[in-house]
């Protein structure tokens, strides 16, 4: 069991004026919360933070990461909280355990493998700060370490999981050391027979072969000394489960396996790293397809080494890496290794500044932009735009960062989504606009009767959610338009005295190829939006039936529909109604901010009117609809202002002055005197919205010698 001395002991090899106070408050405080738990094995719960702290320590962490490494458990297993843990040793460390907690209390269940590179994104994306990630490791680590006393059941669930998620975790890392371990151990564990058997058999030849790797090793060290490189060498046996994991995907026994050992050199500069390999591919010829240069092309967790294989001295395959001292240590150590290595110079002048490189890690994640490329793209590796949620079975799915419940509904079926009233996060209430954060479990409540919105749009990210939601608004204003210009017809045949059921069986689809329309439907939704009139429907029936004593209705002259829409009309939203023309009444001038209403007119689209315009009344009632502004379009509008003022010289100027002082541009102006002493002028001003317009209003109303000041309703 290892003891708190023996913790603090390794932290003072690396920081020996390292301040451990808080890593012994830390040790006090676990042993009080853990007291009287006891691990599966019989021993103490108390080791197993003891251990974690220890894996951490090894790793060379910094005292925030061992102190969060003493109290991983606290939160999850005792009485104590994060805002306790908080208090008593600072935020840092509690951010760490909260990660930690977090990350234990995912219940993966089921589909692991399917899902596991999921899974493995989720924790990255949940591990902001990167020791909540280290600390996991070490973690797991001891509990495999520690597994054999666990019960079947959970110990193969365990290994599995280790396998699938923790092991490929530690390597995206760089990690290689935790890496190996934790695979030969899941091995043990989901494989004993096998892993008993190759355990026992690689032993053996690898004891017959001693004298072979040494034979290796000498003739490389020969080789570059020949060429004056000084290099150090060595002889590793790969480790059983990567063996294992050969054996099962290339179907070959064990004496099939030549590369048992991976010779390395170590060299001091990336020249000599070149250099070396050509003096190896002269030696021994290389096996083509096996060469890889990981020096200009590092992998995404920075290692950086030459990788080639070649027939040795006996005839049989050798894996050879080459890299300089620098890179091994980022091979075995990590991304821990790579930081150190920057700051290598300043350490060693400079003790205390040893830990630069973990005060820079958890800084970039702070700084969006950082020059050097393989921060980006570790950055980007840790961080994805992506956020990962689970379903209340825990399946994960994968969201766009930003992304809300409707997504989320949208994603499990299109009815779901449409159903959609509100839904569940952990467990909470939550509205439909909440962002979905990493890790949350997500249940979605619907409805029968519930129907999605226009608004919906707004929140939803995905393109699946917003294509259905658009989908859906489509259909539903096809149905409503179909309805209304079926209204809009049947009156106008009405009007003639013509019988538009006959109309819709008989001539009904010669009429709407007439008017380029590929169905019946299309032309009455086509009136229902106010595209044509049913008077031009009338006409076209008329003229083919040739209803002679009609003339009055063939005579008028035909209003050509226009197509497309005025920018005037950016600003209008009609009841989720795509593509509708629309204009602005020039009788009342409406803009953002006003109350107003749609009115269809025939065969021009819809106009929109101030609510309180005079003309409002004379409008037939059910051809009005409702509109809405959208906000913000950055369009002016155009508004009609009558200003009285007092018959004095430079009036106009200092009106004209006014509007422009409130930021409105002038698109004309009139003025008329009048017999009473007093000037009456009309100003036709561009405004954003009724507020800009209020503004302009009381910068006129300021005007010495203004009388009067209002907004013209009608011409
Ligand atoms: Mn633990």
């Amino acid at each position: 069991m290892i003891r708190i001395n023996d913790i603090l002991d390794q932290i003072h090899t690396y920081m020996p004026e390292a301040d451990t106070s808080l890593v012994e408050k830390a040790y006090v405080y676990s042993a009080k919360v853990h007291a009287g738990q006891m691990r599966l094995s019989g021993e103490p719960y108390l080791s197993h933070p003891l251990a974690v702290a220890y894996i951490l320590a090894q790793q060379k962490l910094d005292l925030s990461s061992i102190t969060a490494g003493l109290l991983h458990d606290a939160v999850e297993d005792t009485l104590s909280t994060t805002e306790e843990i908080g208090e008593m040793f600072g935020q840092d460390v509690a951010r760490i355990v909260d990660g930690v907690t977090k990350i234990s209390q995912i219940n993966f269940q089921s589909k692991i493998q399917k899902q596991a590179e999921n899974i493995r994104k989720m924790i990255l994306a949940m591990s902001k700060d990167i020791r909540v990630l280290l600390v996991k490791l070490a973690d797991r680590l001891h509990n495999m370490r520690t597994l054999e006393y666990q019960k079947e059941r959970k110990r193969i669930k365990i290994a599995r999981e280790t396998l699938d998620i923790y092991a490929p975790l530690s390597s995206r890392l760089g990690i290689d050391w935790i890496k190996r371990e934790l695979e030969d151990l899941a091995f043990s564990f989901l494989y004993p027979e096998e892993y008993q058997d190759l355990k026992k058999e690689v032993e053996t030849r690898l004891g017959a072969r001693k004298a072979y790797v040494e034979e290796v090793k000498e003739i490389i060290s020969k080789k570059m000394a020949e060429y004056s490189l000084s290099c150090r060498v060595l002889g590793r046996p790969k480790h059983l489960y990567s063996i294992f994991r050969k054996m099962r995907r290339q179907n070959v026994s064990l004496d099939e396996i030549y590369d048992l050992i991976a010779f390395r050199i170590i060299l001091r500069t990336v020249t000599e790293c070149y250099e070396a390999l050509g003096i190896v591919h002269s030696l021994w010829t290389p096996v083509p397809g096996r060469f890889k240069d990981y020096i200009s092309l590092p992998k995404a967790n920075m290692y950086q080494s030459l990788h080639t294989t070649v027939i040795g001295p006996y005839g049989e395959r050798m894996e050879i890496q080459i890299r300089t001292e620098d890179m091994d240590k980022v091979a075995t150590e990590g991304i821990a290794a790579h930081w150190l290595y920057k700051e290598g110079k300043i350490l060693k002048k400079e003790q205390r500044r040893q830990f630069e490189w973990l005060k820079r890690l958890m800084e970039w994640q702070k700084e969006l932009e950082d020059p050097r490329e393989f921060l980006e793209s570790v950055r980007m590796d840790l961080f994805p735009d992506e956020v990962y949620v689970l379903t209340p079975s825990g399946e994960i799915k994968e969201f766009p960062m930003g992304a809300t419940p409707i997504d989320f509904a949208y994603s499990i079926h299109t009815e779901v989504g449409h159903h959609c009233v509100g839904a569940k996060v952990n467990g909470k209430m939550v509205p439909l606009k909440y962002q979905l954060q990493n890790g949350d479990v997500v249940e979605i409540i619907t409805s029968k009767h519930h129907k999605p919105s226009r608004d919906w749009l707004k929140i939803a990210r995905t393109s699946r959610a917003r294509a259905r939601i658009r989908q859906w608004i489509k259909t539903e204003e096809r149905e409503k338009s179909l309805s209304l210009g079926k209204d809009l017809c049947l009156r106008e045949f009405k009007k003639h005295r013509l019988d538009f059921s006959s109309f819709l069986k008989e001539d009904a689809e010669e009429v709407a190829r007439i008017l380029s329309f590929k169905t019946v439907d299309d032309m009455l939704i086509a009136a229902g939006y106010g595209k044509i009139s049913p008077s031009q429907i009338v006409r076209r029936y008329v003229k083919l039936k040739h209803v002679e004593d009609d003339e009055e209705i063939i005579g008028q002259e035909e209003v050509q529909a226009p197509r497309g829409r005025k920018p005037q009309g950016e600003g209008i939203q009609i009841q989720g109604h795509d593509d509708i023309m629309i204009h602005l009444a020039k009788c009342c001038t409406p803009v953002p901010g006003d109350e107003v209403i749609g009115y269809i007119t025939r065969g021009r689209g819809v106009t929109i009117h101030r609510e309180d315009c005079p003309n409002v009344a004379s409008l037939e009632p059910d051809r009005q609809i409702e509109v809405a502004w959208t906000t913000d379009d950055g369009v002016n509008y155009p508004v009609m202002l009558n200003v009285v003022t007092a018959d004095e010289k430079g009036m106009l100027a200092a009106v004209s002055n006014a509007i422009s002082a409130a930021e409105a541009n002038i698109l004309e102006a009139k003025v008329y005197t009048s017999p009473d002493n007093s000037a009456h002028f009309t100003f036709v001003a561009e405004v954003r919205d009724s507020s800009h317009l209020k503004k302009v209003i009381s910068g006129i109303k300021r005007v010495s010698g203004v009388m009067k000041v209002a907004r013209q309703a009608s011409v």
